[in-house]
């Protein structure tokens, strides 16, 4: 599933094909995604100019003119620069054809994406208006982290992956930033000190920047006519490594089940 880094990376390599390109047409060879693409997409965006790329949670929302596209990837969805003769591949439901004769083309083989028009203020729109800070955002910081976790007696791991507290920290990132702020998956949010919350902000912004980093070396497939967009593989320090040695300290991994995911940790580096 496209994590936040995935998504960010997807935002910079489109970002430089889309903004300032006029769209000529659009195509939408499959209407049914997570909710219906609105009808009238053609018409509201054919002779419109692209503004920006902007990026909430795993929403990207491309400026236009008189109001916003939002786009989710869904469980499978990715996003491709093509060019408009690139051999259509099964799935590849919508394209966004631009006056630089290139094609923005939506694939997503399990329809689990979406493809919306938002017409007023985005923060008030029922998908983004309940959502908590950006991890990589200033407004994520120690102080609010270790508010919003007092007399919280739900596990730190369930608390982090919840998206009202902070968005984009999914499955692999919270046992990794965990991992690397010596705190258990199964702590008490609010047994958490004040330093063990700013640890924890840090390796949040840790874990999700190195894979954004990482991501950026996929860049090139943001321009490439065939082939496949993988999304990329990071490098692990604790998560999926059950009974192998814990890289600090050599004890075995153990793996928990919470909220019916999977978490890993060092029974000895992390408290
Ligand atoms: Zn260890």
């Amino acid at each position: 599933m496209p994590e936040l880094p995935e998504v960010e990376t997807t935002r910079r390599g489109i970002e430089r094909h889309v903004t300032g390109r006029r769209v000529t047409s659009v195509i939408v060879r499959e209407p049914r995604l997570r909710w219906p693409v609105p009808g009238d997409l053609a018409e509201r965006l054919t002779g419109r100019t692209l503004g920006r790329v902007l990026r909430r949670a795993k929403y990207l929302l491309i400026e236009v003119e008189t109001g916003l596209l939002l786009l989710h990837l869904g469980m499978s969805g990715s996003l491709r620069v093509v060019t408009p003769d690139a051999p259509l591949r099964k799935h590849d439901h919508i394209d966004l054809c631009l006056d630089s004769g290139r094609c923005l083309r939506l694939h997503d083989p399990r329809r689990f994406g979406a493809v919306l028009w938002i017409e007023g203020p985005a923060q008030q729109h029922p998908l983004l208006a309940e959502l908590g800070p950006e991890p990589l955002g200033k407004d994520f910081d120690a102080e609010y982290l270790y508010r919003s976790t007092r007399k919280r007696r739900v596990a730190i791991k369930q608390h982090i992956m919840n998206s009202h507290v902070v968005v984009g920290v999914g499955n692999i990132y919270a046992s990794e930033a965990l991992f690397l702020a010596g705190i258990r998956p199964g702590r008490a949010a609010g047994r958490l000190t004040r330093a063990e919350c700013a640890r924890l902000v840090e390796t949040i912004r840790q874990v999700l920047g190195e894979a954004i980093a990482q991501g950026g070396t996929t860049l090139r497939d943001f321009v490439r006519e065939d082939g496949s967009h993988g999304y990329f593989q990071q490098h692990l320090r604790v998560y999926g490594r059950t009974g192998l040695a814990c890289i600090a300290c050599e004890t075995p991994v153990k793996q928990i089940v919470q909220g019916n995911r999977s978490s890993y940790y060092c029974p000895v580096c992390q408290r």
